[in-house]
């Protein structure tokens, strides 16, 4: 009896009790949800939904400042990985979302949206205090890198989208246009701190426009080779060509290559471009030696995609057999600015050509990433000196000493230099003096079409022969 009283009277304490516990572990549970619905697990930072829910919260918010929505990513972030192994990449992530979350202010996010890829949203008075701030970011990065010794130079890149405090536009659309300008940045090579303008979606709409026509645009033989004479410095004769592509995309119409071939080098379609390119001149070069002409090299691009794909040789070598084209007549210019990258593939792939019969040219050499050193590494037959020696530069004293010094070199390394760019008496008399094999330039000729350049070989075959019956 007694017991059972003692049970009533206790029974509501425990109902409570467990119920509390219950509720507890509920609450718990739920927390334990929302965490991980918010957190990202890598890092432990915000998640891209998160950040989504709460920046959209915050542009919302009617009496909210200017922000900027941001997009980041480590360029070649791959490189950590494979130098430094994964656990130190995941370390190198986590400590970026540290770095950001450090550096925000109250009312700004972070997040980590996937591999090296996050989004911020920051005050933006205005362009400069945002780039002083992203800079602090990006020495805070290098400090923490350091500090976890890991020894490698970070390279951040920051698409920017302002969001001004007047303008309603969903989160969705400003994170996008953010990606936009990171996209730009890494296409462009600009420098890290990218601002969106309307101009790049334009472009990007363009870009997909000329993707999506390029198959037609081949089938429709709407590519035309333009050939521009290079002349032996020396005896001023006909010295080879090179094979330079334009667009008709008009019976008007003729588009330089300057506004296409970046396009179809982002999306690797360039390598069929090349490739068309390359079977036209075979074709060419067969048509004139049928007319009995005496024909000279020509030299052909090719992209560094091309460059990469390990069965170029070959099929560059069968495409020349078809038409029988003997492969001392053709030359492929490989630009240095292709050696930024997998320099070492490169190299290989270069070996290849050079073991298959092809000659090679380093084109627009001291442009930008040039050292004396590619020139012991990689097997070419030719240097091409950038136009920018000769007109970018002046063509001043300094000018001239470097040009001689690197016309020195490379005949030291045995390679033909041929100088692009020359457009006056003065450039080639000085590039004659300094030992250049052949000049390229407007001062001869401009790139010109295959008729004329087929009437230019008929009239130095003409030239030659009245020569020799003196
Ligand atoms: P590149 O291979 O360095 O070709 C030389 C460029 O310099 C040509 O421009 C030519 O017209 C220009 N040029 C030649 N002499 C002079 C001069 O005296 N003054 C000035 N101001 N310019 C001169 P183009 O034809 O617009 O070609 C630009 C670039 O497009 C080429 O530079 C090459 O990188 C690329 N390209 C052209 N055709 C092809 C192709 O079939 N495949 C690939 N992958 N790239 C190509
Ligand atoms: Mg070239
Ligand atoms: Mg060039």
């Amino acid at each position: 009896m007694k017991l059972k009283h003692w049970f009533r009277a206790v029974h509501p304490l425990i109902l409570a009790a467990c119920l509390s516990t219950m509720w507890n572990l509920r609450k718990k549970s739920l927390l334990r949800q929302v965490r991980l619905q918010n957190e990202d697990a890598l890092t432990g930072g915000a998640n891209e939904r998160q950040f989504m829910i709460q920046a959209r919260r915050f542009l919302e918010n009617t009496e909210r400042k200017n922000y900027a929505v941001i997009a980041f990513h480590v360029k070649e972030f791959g490189v950590i990985n494979e130098m430094f192994g994964y656990p130190n990449g995941t370390k190198v992530l986590r400590g970026i979302q540290w770095v950001f979350t450090e550096n925000l202010k109250k009312d700004e996010l972070s997040a980590h949206v996937y591999a090296d890829r996050f989004l911020l949203l920051l005050f933006c008075r205005n362009r400069s205090e945002l780039n002083k701030r992203l800079r602090c970011i990006c020495t805070d990065l290098k400090k923490t890198i350091e500090f976890y010794g890991i020894r490698y130079e970070l390279s951040p890149a920051f698409g920017i989208c302002e969001c001004p405090a007047d303008t309603v536009v969903d989160i969705q659309e400003w994170v996008n246009r953010a990606v936009i300008a990171l996209k730009a940045e890494t296409h462009l090579c600009r420098p890290p701190f990218v601002f969106y303008e309307d101009r790049m979606r334009i472009d990007k709409m363009t870009l997909k426009n000329m993707e999506d026509r390029l198959e037609p645009a081949m089938k429709n033989h709407e590519f035309v080779v333009y050939y521009q004479p290079k002349y032996s410095a020396e005896s001023e004769t006909l010295y080879g060509a090179e094979a330079l592509v334009r667009w008709r995309t008009a019976p008007d119409t003729l588009v330089p290559p300057g506004e296409f071939i970046p396009v179809f080098e982002q999306d690797g379609k360039i390598e069929k471009l090349d490739r068309y390119i390359f079977r036209q001149v075979c074709r060419d070069l067969r048509h004139w030696m049928d007319d009995g002409k005496n024909v000279v090299p020509v030299s052909v691009n090719l992209s560094r995609v091309n460059l990469l794909n390990p069965s170029v040789a070959a099929e560059y070598r069968s495409e020349a057999a078809t038409f029988g084209i003997p492969l001392n007549l053709l030359e492929l210019e490989v630009t240095e600015s292709a050696f930024a990258q997998d320099a070492g593939n490169l190299e290989k792939s270069m070996k290849r050509l050079n073991a298959a019969g092809f000659a090679l040219a380093i084109d627009d050499f001291g442009s930008e990433y040039s050292s004396l050193k590619m020139l012991y590494d990689i097997p070419v037959q030719t240097m091409k000196l950038d136009r920018d020696f000769l007109n970018g530069l002046g063509f001043g004293q300094r000018g001239k000493e470097v040009i001689s010094a690197v016309v020195g070199l490379a005949r030291q390394l045995h390679l033909q230099v041929v100088a692009e760019g020359v457009e006056t008496k003065e450039q080639l008399e000085f590039l004659k003096q300094v030992g250049c094999t052949a000049v390229q330039g407007y001062y001869f000729s401009k790139p010109i079409p295959e008729s004329q350049y087929a009437a230019l070989l008929s009239e130095t075959q003409k030239k030659k022969e009245s020569v020799s019956t003196v």
